[in-house]
């Protein structure tokens, strides 16, 4: 008998991972977002129609990309974020993975503009479905821009999945807040179908919350902060009046990244205890910074689950500080002049 196995070509084995990593327009807006936070731009825009589905575009004024890198960054598993196995366990940037953009890449049309400050040309790449199209050099100004059209056009059954404009639209914001709030130092812009959603400038926390939550939020917003040997912690949480009945500004950070925790979020829930009317949920604005070595971000290939070593140590931090806050601020209600 003959043998029966086969490796898979590399387009079939990236459409594979973008199962994991690209599920919606949103997630893909989550992976160029923080490309271009690794990148180190400080203006970053982003550009939508239609809910993400018919073009995903991101333009930033990053390092940018060589003529080799502008070819490499399409496949999988390259990057350069990390080298060596021990790199995993000291992770300072958002990417590392090198598989987004394959992935991406799979799934839809592509195309990269990209130019370094030391190029006087850029490179221009085009991809559909993991075959590259053309490859030249162009002018264009320093960073990358990068243009997502038509997601899943060779994924019918994922294109179908798609939710209505409005629904992927909403999903697409919460990833911009995500990042936006993580980097309130970096100048932000949403612009979907020809609109301005958000204009966020460079600015501290409490500005870009007010940015994108409204000006309301900010007489509502308490400081807390509190350090140990293992973590930093800093932020806002909300008063316990202004707490709403519906999810929605919750945010906790690692080190720069967005994560979801129910374990640490029930330590804010049990801190504000009685003072919340039942079913109402605090918003809060939490950054743990906290040394790399002691998490692993490695857990889930969207990297928004994250391992403490410590968690109940985490949590009881977390705990403390907000019983303080809270304690503050009904001891002594304080003014804020600054608006
Ligand atoms: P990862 O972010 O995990 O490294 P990606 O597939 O997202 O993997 O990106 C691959 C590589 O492409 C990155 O490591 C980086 O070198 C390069 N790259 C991607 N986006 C940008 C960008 N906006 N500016 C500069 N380089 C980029
Ligand atoms: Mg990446």
């Amino acid at each position: 008998m003959a043998d029966v196995i086969q490796l898979l070509p590399d387009s079939i084995a990236n459409q594979i991972a973008a199962g994991e990593v690209v599920q919606r327009p949103a997630s893909v807006v989550k992976e160029l977002l923080e490309n271009s936070i690794d990148a180190g731009a400080r203006n970053i825009t982003l550009i939508v129609r239609e809910g993400g589905k018919s073009l995903i575009q991101v333009i930033d004024d990053g390092i940018g990309m060589s003529e080799t890198d502008a070819r490499l960054c399409f496949e999988r598993h390259a990057t350069s974020k990390i080298r060596t196995a021990d790199d995993l366990f000291n992770i300072r940037t958002m990417g590392f993975r090198g598989e987004a953009l394959a992935s991406i890449a799979a799934v839809a049309e592509v195309e990269l503009k990209t130019r370094r400050t030391i190029d006087e040309v850029g490179t221009e790449v085009n991809i559909s479905a993991s075959e590259l199209v053309s490859q030249q050099p162009i002018a264009c100004q320093a960073g990358t821009q990068i243009s997502i059209k038509n997601l899943f056009f060779n994924v019918p059954a994922r294109r179908k999945f798609l939710k209505s404009d409005s629904v992927e639209l909403k999903h697409i914001i919460s990833e911009f807040q995500r990042v936006s709030l993580a980097y309130p130092e970096v100048a932000f812009t949403l612009n979907h179908n020809g609109n301005d959603l958000y204009k966020l400038p460079p600015s501290g926390l409490k500005q870009r919350i007010v940015g994108l939550f409204g000006k309301n939020i900010n007489q509502h917003l308490i400081d807390i902060s509190t350090q140990t040997s293992i973590v930093k912690l800093g932020g806002y949480i909300g008063k316990p009046e202004c707490a709403k009945k519906s999810a929605g500004e919750q945010f906790f950070f690692v080190n720069g990244r967005f994560m979801k925790n129910p374990f640490l979020h029930k330590a804010i829930m049990n801190a504000y205890d009685r003072l919340l009317p039942s079913g109402a949920y605090p918003s809060y604005f939490i950054y743990f910074d906290i040394d790399p070595q002691s998490i692993d971000v490695n857990i889930h290939p969207t990297k928004t689950e994250i391992k403490f070593e410590d968690e109940r140590m985490i949590w009881q931090i977390l705990h403390a500080a907000v019983r303080e806050s809270l304690g503050k601020f009904s001891v002594t209600p304080s003014i804020d002049f600054d608006t």
